[in-house]
């Protein structure tokens, strides 16, 4: 048995769809692109990690309008598993069946926490670390330390590919933008080779 430890956006869910979607709310609510990125810009030079509902105080001082679009926003998260790859819950379900599946993810703890539930994957996790470090760095030092070589990392960033493989951590690099089932079945053979090394 390994210890996998797996990424949540881009990895196992189109969180550039997520993104999409609130960005045609926004819209909706006359906030254009370039406004957008800018708060955007200034929301997380001000904060360590992003969160939606901070970022709407940043661009709607007006908490009638605020509370609007957080109903708007509401809807997305209602949206159970709307935003999984096709495959990717099939593929946790077939890993977790022989190995220690451990989430990993960037992010605001309380934001990340929704998307995961909203996926509906957490019955085949072991745990769910939520972390600040935006390379996971710090993190897979320590889940190097207790797992030594049995462990392996799959992540869409390639500096965290980067900082696994230079801590001697097996990552596999997970492709951007849409995935299929096929993808994930090919991926889902190439951690078992992997995992019999
Ligand atoms: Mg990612």
């Amino acid at each position: 048995m390994k210890t996998i430890l797996i990424d949540l956006d881009h990895t196992l869910i189109d969180t550039a769809a997520f993104k999409r979607h609130r960005m045609a709310i926004l819209r909706r609510f006359g906030v254009s692109r370039r406004q957008f990125e800018e708060a955007h810009r200034n929301i997380i030079r001000g904060m360590a990690v992003f969160h939606p509902d901070a970022f709407l105080d940043y661009v709607f001082p007006d908490p009638k309008i605020r509370r609007k679009v957080l109903g708007e926003y509401q809807k997305l998260f209602g949206r159970k598993k709307g935003y999984n790859y096709p495959g990717a819950r099939a593929f946790v379900q077939k890993l977790a069946r022989k190995h220690r599946l451990i989430l990993l993810s960037y992010g605001h703890k309380q934001f990340q926490l929704r998307k995961f539930i909203q996926a509906g994957f957490g019955r085949f996790f072991k745990y769910v670390l939520i972390t600040g470090n935006l390379h996971k760095k710090e993190d897979l030092a320590a889940f190097r330390k207790k797992y030594g070589p049995h462990l392996i990392m799959l992540d869409d960033s390639p500096h965290v590919i980067a900082a696994a493989r230079a801590l001697g951590v097996k990552a596999v690099k997970i492709k951007k933008g849409k995935k299929n089932t096929a993808y994930y079945a090919a991926l889902a053979r190439r951690i078992e080779r992997l995992s019999e090394r």
